[in-house]
């Protein structure tokens, strides 16, 4: 039933995760690929991807009923989602987490992909239709995660999401550490822009810095237009308690800077105005 298996015999596994779904095969082609499909190879991480129409016990296969007191549409019965969970206990032994995709549950962020990275084995339940049957998510759920404010035809989408956010932070998983610890989120500002060759296309050139080989100019370039962008983008990153914590002297420096010069071109611009 496995969808894509640890390949690499004798490899420690390090993360085991299982997703429910009533279409396997469009998670599986998510597990073939990329960062993720490298992990497995090399069994890093571990993902199963199980049919829920393979825990029905009748002739048809039935997975939904239409819902008690009326209403559109149909909803995901919950026996298949019991006995799909007992058979992953049983076979891959107990998760640390049982994740409902659901636009109820809480917003996903880089700190819940990063808290299940360091997880064992996760498991996530993916609805269709009008939802899972309620008594799946009582019984069953630890998190009901949504990845945004809009609604989604099923879970799929949104458990690839999670595990693929969740897989890259697994130890390991991107050849270079340094790639995801300077992710925006990874720390409370944005990533820094990137360019390749050529150093010109179309008229827009490199900023000259960076074609200098110059490491501490290029590292306070780097630093200043993540903070410039954070401040243009996403400046209540700059206000949480994550940024108190984990900002050094050189990114308080730096931002004081910024808005010390931003502040002098608006007041520049006021003066002028006025006297016009
Ligand atoms: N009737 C549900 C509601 O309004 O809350 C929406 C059901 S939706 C059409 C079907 C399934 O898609 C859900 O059970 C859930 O698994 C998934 N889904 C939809 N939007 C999502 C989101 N924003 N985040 C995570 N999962 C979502």
């Amino acid at each position: 039933m496995a969808g894509t298996d640890a390949a690499t015999e004798g490899a420690t596994i390090v993360m085991r995760v299982d997703i429910v779904t009533i279409f396997p095969e469009m998670v599986r082609g998510f597990a073939r690929e990329g960062i993720v499909a490298r992990a497995c190879e090399r069994g890093v991480v571990d993902i199963a991807v199980h049919d829920l129409r393979d825990f029905t016990t009748d002739r048809h296969r039935v997975v939904d009923d239409s819902p008690f007191g009326g209403g559109p549409g149909m909803v995901l019965k919950p026996e298949p989602f019991f006995r799909a969970l007992a058979h992953i206990r049983e076979t891959r032994g107990e998760p640390s987490a049982v994740i409902v995709p659901s636009p109820q549950g809480r917003r996903f962020t880089h700190d819940l992909a990063v808290g299940w990275s360091r997880a064992e084995h996760i498991v996530l339940l993916c609805g269709r239709y009008e939802g899972i049957d309620e008594r799946v998510v009582e019984a069953l759920a630890t998190d009901e995660i949504s990845i945004g404010d809009y609604v989604l035809s099923g879970g799929e989408l949104a458990a690839m999401v999670v595990a693929d956010a969740v897989v890259r932070q697994v130890p390991g998983v991107v050849g270079d550490a340094r790639s995801v610890s300077e992710d925006s989120f990874a720390r409370p500002w944005l990533d820094y822009p990137h360019y390749t060759r050529p150093a010109e296309w179309e008229g827009r050139r490199v900023p000259d810095v960076l074609l200098s080989g110059h490491h501490a100019q290029v590292a306070r370039w780097r630093l200043r237009t993540a903070l410039e962008r954070t401040l243009d983008r996403r400046p209540d990153l700059l206000d949480g308690p994550g940024f108190a914590a984990e900002a050094g002297a050189d990114v308080e420096r730096t931002l004081r800077e910024i808005r010390a010069e931003r502040q002098g071109s608006r007041s520049g611009r006021q003066e002028r105005k006025q006297e016009s």
